[in-house]
């Protein structure tokens, strides 16, 4: 007799998050992980210190604070809210430990986000991977072949709005078709963690179909255009009878005092979020334009980076990456995503970003 995990678990490759550093170069800029080129917010700063009075006491365990925050800058019912103190991954997580059985399906498209595979097979569930539709700029999700891919065993679908690492995004429009072609015990779980990004007038982040309907989550984190990502927030807006299913299995104390005080104080200073968008809106356009004028195939995005296409020989995605990393910038191989050909930039600041294209017009040149 051996001692085994439950089936499924030992199919998970674990994930690999993005580079922080190159050997033997002494400066780099990490544009690897989709983090915040402007920081958190300086509320956000000034509530970390309000937090080391309570270190030893056990935070509120339902991050009340943290959920009425959030509540009234969105105009939500704070009871329809659970916070996550290990980031959105985890509530992804716990909506597949709450709802997944053994030889459930979950639906996802081909390149989406690596923690909604780790999760179904977690549950030793089975993914159900739908391929995009890819056109000359894009990677999209395709709405039909995902309905198609429903059967009675389908318990869970995930998709991220914007996708990570396509940048592609589905209008509200095609949301509400695919949530409306799913029955009515299927879970659509709306991943919006760069919703903030999107200045697309046809894009809704998934709060609109989470409110109206019983069988739809909208995950969001802190660690994307809030600048957090080493606090480790994240909340999901979910229908009352999902939340209370997330309430009963969550650790009782998931969300600290630190995580909700400094969340608080990031998700009111709407200010400081406007400017991480607008920053990004205008260096996500021109970054993609400068490097599509080297002549390399970059995909339309809506979120804070770019897919980055390299098909040719001897100018390969992996030789990129080498000549980026000597020259001080870390992209993201994006192999593990089924991307072996294309590596994936963070929008960073005008140093940064400048630095990048710099880089990649010497790369595409030589
Ligand atoms: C970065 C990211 C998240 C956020 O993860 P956290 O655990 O909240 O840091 C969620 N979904 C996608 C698609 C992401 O790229």
């Amino acid at each position: 007799m051996t001692l085994a995990p439950k089936p499924g678990i030992l199919d998970i490759a674990p994930y690999v998050g993005g580079r922080a550093s190159v050997p033997g170069v002494a400066r780099v800029f990490k544009l690897s992980s989709n983090e915040s080129p402007l920081g958190p917010s300086p509320a956000a700063l000034a509530a970390l210190d309000e937090a080391k009075a309570s270190l030893s006491l056990y935070p509120e365990g339902s991050a009340r604070l943290l959920r009425e925050a959030i509540a009234a800058v969105f105009g939500l019912d704070p009871a329809r809210i659970v916070a996550s103190g290990d980031g959105s991954d985890a509530l992804l997580t716990m909506l597949a430990n709450a709802y997944l059985q053994p030889g459930d399906e979950v639906i996802f498209s081909a390149h989406a986000f690596l923690v909604y595979k780790i999760a179904t097979l977690a549950n030793s569930a089975r993914p159900v991977i739908v391929p995009e539709k890819t056109t000359n700029q894009a990677i999209k999700v395709d709405v039909d072949a995902m309905l198609a891919a429903v059967t009675p065993r389908t318990r869970m679908l995930y998709i991220a709005n914007p996708n990570n690492p396509t940048g592609s995004y589905l209008p509200r429009d095609e949301m509400a078709r695919l949530h409306a072609g799913l029955p009515a015990d299927v879970l659509l779980v709306i991943d919006a963690a760069y919703c903030e990004y999107v200045t697309a007038g046809d894009y809704d982040c998934g709060l609109a179909l989470a409110r109206a309907h019983d069988n739809v989550v909208m995950t969001r984190t802190f660690s994307k255009i809030h600048g957090l990502a080493g606090l480790r927030i994240g909340w999901m807006y979910a229908p009352v009878p999902v939340c209370d299913v997330i309430n009963r299995i969550r650790g009782p104390f998931n969300t600290a005092l630190m995580q909700q005080l400094v969340g608080a104080a990031a998700i009111r200073d709407t200010d400081h979020v406007r400017r991480a968008a607008e920053h990004n809106a205008h260096w996500l356009r021109w970054v993609t334009d400068e490097i599509r004028a080297t002549g390399l195939r970059v995909d339309d995005s809506a979120a804070n980076f770019v897919l980055i296409h390299f098909p040719q020989a001897g100018k390969t995605a992996a030789a990129a990456d080498a000549f980026l990393g000597q020259g001080g910038i870390i992209l993201r191989g994006v192999a593990s995503y089924g991307l072996p050909d294309c590596l994936r930039m963070t929008i960073g600041t005008e140093e940064q970003n400048r630095l990048a294209v710099a880089l990649l017009r010497k790369f595409m040149a030589a």
